[in-house]
């Protein structure tokens, strides 16, 4: 698939409003050269349909079009050519050309940058050498004041058409990235931090703990055996344990706590202000309620979950230590029976609960 194909129809549709009005109103600017010239018929009619028509044939090309940013390209461009060709009609007097050909070169950067721009300028060109030869008009430097106000129209309402498209763009802009953004530091099953932002937080707070002298902890928490539980009940069964796990982590953590995904079955959390003792008993009720989950269609799903905790302390050079210890914690959670909290400490665990149906 061509880069453009998606973006294609909101091009078109984006240029649709402002070639309208500027083709709707340069007719005027091109009337009032014209018609004291007393062209022929075909020359009313080609006017015509070049102010009023080809704005939504356009519209219309791009749409059934299989490339509608390719299509809308084009159209940019033999909208270039009938500006210069009209330029060229009018003998190239110097307000109407002027006028049309360089509300035409502003649109043409606006929608397709310098490129478009240096298509569009040798599109007009062309168009008014074609109009030159068939024509051979008269040059006429000065500006009668019907000309100057069949021009003030387009010198005022088109660039704000112009201007209001693109401002809407650059809102629009804004808002995907800031959607971008978002979704670049989420975790897309759980709606959690993901891995890397998580840590990167993780050092703000390592600095925060340094700087402020603040007590804060952090937690690994993993699902005991859930590799079980996929093999038993299947991965969307699996999938749905690790959203009820966030959940239950954001409705019993606080505002303020920074819960991650770290990765798989194992989440990662960050409680600032916190003692390993409060973290400690938070943890506690977390792994509790977990246990008591109750699905009356899998009332053999048991959720058990290991957690290893480790508070800041002055002896920890980096994050990377003060992680270290919470996974050494959780690693000891694990390897003395599971299903329980465990706080890091260079001493023996000083807290230990487990839950033996579970085992
Ligand atoms: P332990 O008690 O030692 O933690 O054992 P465990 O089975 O929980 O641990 P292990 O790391 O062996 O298994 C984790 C499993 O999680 C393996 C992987 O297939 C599964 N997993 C990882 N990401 C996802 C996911 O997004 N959805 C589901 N359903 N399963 C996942
Ligand atoms: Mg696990």
């Amino acid at each position: 698939m061509n880069k453009h194909d998606g973006k294609g129809l909101s091009f078109a549709k984006r240029i649709y409003l402002p070639r309208s009005i500027g083709l709707g109103i340069g007719f005027f600017s091109v009337l009032a050269t014209l018609y004291p010239t007393h062209p022929s018929g075909w020359v009313w009619a080609l006017l015509v349909f070049n102010g009023f028509i080809w704005p939504h044939v356009a519209y219309q090309l791009a749409r059934l079009s299989r490339q509608p940013y390719q299509a809308e390209r084009r159209n940019l461009i033999y909208d270039s050519l009938g500006g210069g060709f009209w330029a060229g009609a009018m003998g190239l007097s110097p307000l109407p050309t002027v006028t049309v050909l360089s509300m035409m070169a502003m649109n043409n950067i606006a929608a397709g940058g310098q490129r478009l721009f240096i298509y569009g300028s040798l599109a007009q060109a062309f168009g008014a050498l074609v109009a030159i030869l068939i024509f051979s008009p008269a040059f006429n430097p000065g500006s009668t004041p019907l000309q100057i106000y069949a021009c003030l129209p387009m010198l005022v309402i088109y660039p704000i058409a112009v201007g209001l498209v693109s401002y809407q763009v650059a809102v629009k802009l804004s808002a995907h990235k800031h959607i971008l953004s978002k979704l670049s530091r989420t975790d897309s099953l759980t709606g959690l931090l993901n891995h890397g932002s998580w840590k990167d937080l993780l050092h703000i707070e390592f600095g925060n703990c340094q700087t402020l002298e603040r007590n804060t902890t952090i937690a690994l928490i993993d699902i005991d055996h859930f590799k079980n539980i996929n093999d038993s009940y299947g991965h969307i069964v699996g999938d749905t344990v690790l959203k009820l796990m966030s959940d239950a982590l954001v409705r019993k953590l606080r505002d303020s706590d920074l819960v991650g995904r770290y990765g798989g079955d194992e989440f990662c959390v960050i409680l600032p202000n916190t003692s390993r003792q409060q973290a400690f008993e938070i943890l506690e009720r977390l792994r509790l309620a977990m246990n008591a989950h109750h699905d009356v269609l899998l009332p053999q799903l048991q959720i058990g979950l290991s957690v290893g905790i480790a508070s800041y302390g002055p002896h920890l050079t980096d994050a990377a230590m003060w992680l270290h210890e919470a996974d050494k914690a959780l690693y000891s959670a694990k390897s003395s029976g599971r299903n329980r909290v465990v706080v890091a400490t260079t001493e023996p665990p000083q807290f230990a609960w487990s839950n033996p149906q579970l085992e």
